[in-house]
């Protein structure tokens, strides 16, 4: 009976630990199962020689102190825990083609006043899309954010704030580039606002849902960028410490290669040492792909599953260089995260746009003394990486990053000279560390679709097995996947009959 749980969780990426967390805090017996050595997936960490590196995300929202689209602040406060954060003045400093370089500050006007100098034709369209782009976020934030798949939940914020349903139902099947083409007509403008999108979503705004798009443009300047002290792996970190102290459990390199099923149901989970735990009910945070190609017979892949694969595909992984840097490389008052392009043909290609993020210009003590870190990444599809011989593969990694250096030198012109540690991943990296197929960043869609209207929420079509994470509703970031664990937590803790907040 030890084996048995009311909630098993596979992995423990952030969507996976909100979900635990919630169930534990609500009195659930909780086992969340996790193949790595730490928790957090892609919003881990690593050390290597007195640097301590965020693998993926860097830029994190969700940890407002207002409103309720904090959820990070949320999932941790629910646990007893909490996090010092470092707010970030910009949010992203945009180094784009035909010499577009600016900077999205924390404060809006002062955002709004540097994009209409370079476009001053386009002033009033400017103003009228971002703040349509509110019109979103303020429906959102004026409401508990839970399961979209809970009629009683549904019932109440409908007769509590019809308004702002209203306006999110409206918005549901609307993407980003058709509300901003009703304002603004300027092509390199609209180029912009693809770069505002893709640079999170990883699809141009005409792809990019009018949801994530309201909520990321206004939240980062409300609840704002905030940096956890520490690094970001802390986050993962501190809910295990929650989950912990609410009586849940953690495993680690404790991999899953089976969802056990009983007459179609899920009723537990084979490790691949042979073990086996139970529970009513199974929760896989790994990706969608992964979940019902591997840890089920793919043979019986449920219709709805084929269905979303016909609308979303793997979006491409990472080529990352995680590098440690003397500080003098950094010209002086240089920006945490940046975006470099230099042709917008190459917006969406491989190794097209760069990322790159600079915690310790907020956290300096992710670095040894008068050192930095540089993490720049950008996208790269697996089948650049694969059926290579081992020195083959090494002498690509190097040519690859050796390229990107040089590109980055054009943000650091000293960057050559100031290197004092290098780590090169790629989308192989990813997926073995990550735990993802293909190292895939996540699903996007294949074509133009009805906004967010395509993506399941967290039950699934097998009888008790529920998915979370970036690969259910709203989709990837931190934040996101927070939101996804919340609506898990919700809908699983109805299905168990654990009391639920007000509903
Ligand atoms: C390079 C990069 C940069 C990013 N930058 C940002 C950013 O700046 N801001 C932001 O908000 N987001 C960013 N993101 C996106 C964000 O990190 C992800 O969307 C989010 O962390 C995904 O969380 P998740 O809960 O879906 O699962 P994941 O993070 O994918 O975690 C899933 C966990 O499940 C485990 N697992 C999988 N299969 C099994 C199994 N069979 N058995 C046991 N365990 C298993 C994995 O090991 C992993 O720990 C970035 C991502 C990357 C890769």
């Amino acid at each position: 009976m030890s084996n048995q749980y009311d909630a098993i969780v596979i992995g423990s990426g952030i969507g996976g630990l909100v979900t635990a967390t919630q169930l534990a805090a609500k009195g659930a017996k909780v086992l969340v199962l996790e193949s790595y050595l730490i928790p957090g997936g892609s919003a881990g960490y690593f050390e290597r020689e007195g640097y301590r590196f965020d693998v993926g995300a860097s830029m994190i929202f969700g940890f407002g102190k207002k409103g309720t689209t904090n959820l990070l602040t949320k999932a941790l406060a629910a646990v007893d825990m909490s996090i010092e954060t470092i707010a970030d003045p910009v949010q992203i400093h945009y180094h784009l083609p035909d010499g577009l370089d600016l900077k999205v500050h924390r404060d809006y006007e002062q955002f709004l006043q540097e994009l209409i100098s370079h476009f001053p034709a386009e002033k009033t369209g400017i103003r009228r899309f971002y703040d349509e782009c509110w019109q979103v976020f303020n429906c959102l934030n004026s409401m508990d954010l839970l399961s979209l798949e809970e009629p009683r939940y549904l019932t109440r914020v409908f007769f509590q704030h019809p308004l702002s349903c209203l306006g999110l139902v409206k918005y549901l099947p609307q993407n980003a580039g058709d509300v901003a083409r009703k304002y603004i007509k300027d092509p390199k403008l609209l180029k912009f606002i693809d770069m505002e999108c893709y640079c999170w979503s990883v699809v141009p705004a005409d792809r990019t849902p009018m949801i994530n798009a309201g909520m990321v443009f206004s939240d980062r300047h409300y609840g704002g960028i905030n940096y956890p002290r520490g690094g970001v792996g802390q986050i993962a970190l501190k809910l295990v410490a929650g989950l912990e102290k609410a009586g849940g459990e953690i495993q680690y390199q404790a991999r899953v290669n089976k969802i056990i099923l009983d007459a179609g149901r899920a009723i537990g989970v084979r490790l691949t040492n042979g073990k086996e735990y139970y529970a009513k009910k199974i929760v896989s945070n790994a990706t969608r792909w992964d979940t019902f190609e591997k840890l089920l017979p793919p043979e019986s892949l449920p219709g709805s599953e084929k269905k979303w694969q016909k609308r979303y595909q793997k979006s491409p992984s990472f080529l990352s260089l995680h590098l440690g840097v003397k500080a003098d490389v950094l010209p002086s008052g240089s920006e945490c995260h940046h975006i470099l392009l230099e042709d917008w043909e190459n917006m969406e290609a491989e190794q097209g746009t760069i990322f790159v993020s600079i915690p310790t210009l907020l956290d300096p003590s992710l670095a040894p003394p008068d050192h930095h870190i540089i993490h720049a990444f950008t996208p790269s599809w697996i089948d650049q990486w694969q059926k290579l011989p081992p020195q083959e593969y090494q002498q690509k990694k190097e040519a690859a990053a050796h390229r990107l250096i040089e590109r980055l030198k054009k943000l650091f012109p000293k960057l050559d000279t100031g290197l004092d540690y290098i780590e090169i991943g790629t989308a192989r990296t990813h997926r073995r560390f990550l735990n993802r197929i293909d190292g895939s960043y996540g699903p996007i869609p294949r074509r133009k679709l009805l906004g967010l209207l395509g993506m399941p929420f967290n039950r699934t079509a097998i009888p008790n097995l529920y998915c979370v994470g970036d690969s259910t509703f709203p989709g990837q970031g931190l934040n996101a996947v927070a939101f996804s664990g919340f609506a898990c937590s919700h809908r699983l803790a109805v299905d168990l009959g654990l009391p639920t907040r007000r509903d």
